[in-house]
């Protein structure tokens, strides 16, 4: 019998067998599996499921090959890495021009994550009810310069309910990570989409300030029209992962096709004489804003933290 995993507390978890939820545990013996990994078992992953003798309890008994998994640093522990979720088709990042204003600079962030998993990603671009006429030129801008990067973008109003015939062709039969910093209106897009699709409570600690254990947990939620959202917690912890400062430079496609033309192989497009990259900013081929998240992710992965 298989399974999808659609949640996890970190000893039991939920898991979608054909249509019907069941509850499973882990055997003992997967525990220590992987490596470095703080949890063997994602949300998102397949797995193969065993009665126990008795025929009481389901446990997970193995977990099928991934197609893919995002990751991201144990908050615990800054040398554990947890898997976030895995076998996604797809992303959306929910952004929104005022209240609050994302910033370009964590949208890029965002792409290069999402691009080093090769997870195709795509814009929404929410509250387009609130729009102001300056906002409303920002809004194409932004729509331009990413679709010419080749991702998708909508336009959303949670509110009144534009673009909403869009998003619902774009998620139908997939299993898309939905992110998107806090108040952007995820919760109330999903409601939007489907009335009671409640995302998770937001759980924070009167101490510290930060997330609860549990809401280190990803979680799945099953579409009426097929398909899952991927509801996760702390997406600002994502942290670029494992990128040499040399790489960072291909997840930018529009530098990526002109870094061959440098004068230097080892050009980092930075101040080098002969840079394709700066030739072309300056030309107004590349974006300012792109330039700049590029050379803050840069700093980044070059001070190794
Ligand atoms: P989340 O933190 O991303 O899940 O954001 P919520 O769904 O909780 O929304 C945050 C606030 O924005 C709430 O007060 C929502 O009513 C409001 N909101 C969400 N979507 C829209 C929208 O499309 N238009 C307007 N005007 N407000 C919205
Ligand atoms: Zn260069």
């Amino acid at each position: 019998m298989t399974g999808r995993v659609i949640q996890s507390t970190g000893s039991w978890y939920e898991i979608d067998v054909e249509g019907q939820l069941l509850q499973a545990r882990l055997r003992g013996k997967m525990r220590t599996q992987i490596a470095g990994l703080s949890n063997p078992v994602a949300v998102g992953d397949w797995v193969r499921l065993e009665r126990d003798e008795e025929g009481k309890d389901t446990n997970i008994a193995e977990v099928l090959p991934r197609d893919n998994y995002i990751i991201r640093r144990s908050p615990r522990n800054k040398h554990h890495k947890h898997i976030v979720a895995s076998n996604l088709d797809q992303a959306l990042l929910v952004v929104t021009l005022s209240s609050p204003r994302t910033s370009l600079g964590f949208i890029d962030r965002f792409l290069v994550n999402t691009g080093t998993y090769h997870i195709p990603t795509a814009l929404a671009i929410n509250k387009a009810d609130l729009l102001n006429a300056k906002e409303m030129s920002r809004k194409e801008a932004m729509t331009d310069l990413y679709r010419s990067l080749g991702h998708e973008v909508l336009l959303l109003s949670a509110l009144s309910g534009e673009g909403m015939g869009e998003l619902r062709a774009f998620l139908s039969g997939k299993t898309t990570l939905l992110a998107g910093h806090s108040g952007v209106g995820k919760s109330s897009i999903a409601n939007a989409l489907e009335p009671g699709l409640g995302l998770r409570v937001k759980e924070v600690s009167s101490s510290s300030g930060k997330g609860l254990h549990t809401t280190t947990f990803a979680r799945m939620h099953k579409l009426d029209m097929g398909g899952y959202l991927v509801d996760t917690p702390g997406i600002k912890e994502f942290g670029i992962v494992d990128l040499e400062p040399a790489e960072v430079g291909h997840y930018f496609p529009e530098m990526a096709g002109r870094m061959e033309h440098c004068r230097f192989n080892n050009c980092m497009h930075r101040n080098e004489p002969g840079c394709a990259v700066l030739q072309a900013l300056e030309e107004g081929l590349i974006a300012p804003s792109r330039y700049d998240s590029y050379i803050s992710i840069l700093e980044d992965v070059s001070a190794g933290d």
